[in-house]
């Protein structure tokens, strides 16, 4: 598989915020996100097998929360084998995808992230709605607000599709909209939504790579 990176932090972006994690970073990406900020994820940096993968996070014993992730993880066919053995080896698993490729091989026990992209990311029309049909209410949805309009989207989409069944969390884009500002229309408009700050760019040097 080609990988970005391997590396053990403290999950920083879902309601498994705080928790030790080993984060495998795929490489690729089909999307360019105004905001992205995993740009050196979308180049190749070397290759492991599934199961030399497997051997890799074993070196983190006892930590069983694993995400995989990108660039774009959904990308590669392997990726499927390799959530495949992660939950076979019993670990809990979270995949976090940017929502543009359809969902439906991902294992029943993944834990799916899916990315809404908002207009603000330049990337909303590479959504695939359908993905809605291949989620349980374990799952979580993601919408990273750069402006007013992302968030007014953000709330009609919740609407139109029924959301609210899944875990939703509203993201402030780092270093473009001031938390503040996001926690305010998320008060006025009185939705039930879980705002999230990136835990590890609080915790770590925002510029610092494996956090
Ligand atoms: S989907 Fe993720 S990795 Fe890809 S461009 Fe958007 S933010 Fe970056």
């Amino acid at each position: 598989m080609e990988l970005s990176e391997i590396f053990y932090s403290i999950q920083g972006e879902s309601s498994f915020a705080g928790l030790p994690c080993i984060f495998i970073r795929l490489s690729g990406c089909n999307l360019r996100c105004s905001y992205c900020d995993t740009k050196y994820a979308y180049k190749k940096n070397y290759e492991l097998t599934v199961e030399e993968i497997l051997q890799r996070i074993k070196e983190h014993t006892p930590v069983s929360l694993i995400e995989v992730t990108g660039g774009e993880p959904l990308l590669q066919n392997e990726t499927y084998l390799l959530l495949g053995k992660l939950i076979k080896n019993n670990y809990q698993v979270l995949l976090e995808t940017n929502g543009s490729i359809l969902l439906d091989k991902v294992p029943k026990d993944v834990i799916k992230i899916v990315d809404i992209k908002t207009p603000g990311s330049k990337m909303s029309d590479k959504m695939k709605w359908e993905n809605i049909n291949y989620l349980t209410p374990n799952d979580e949805i993601k919408f990273v607000i750069t402006n007013r309009v992302d968030f007014d989207w953000s709330v009609e989409k919740i609407s139109d599709y029924k959301l609210m069944r899944y875990k939703i969390i509203f993201s402030p884009a780092y270093n473009i909209i001031e938390p503040r500002i996001l926690a305010e229309w998320i008060k006025e408009e009185k939705i039930p939504v879980r705002m999230q700050l990136q835990l590890h760019k609080i915790i770590y040097n925002d510029k610092m790579r494996k956090v």
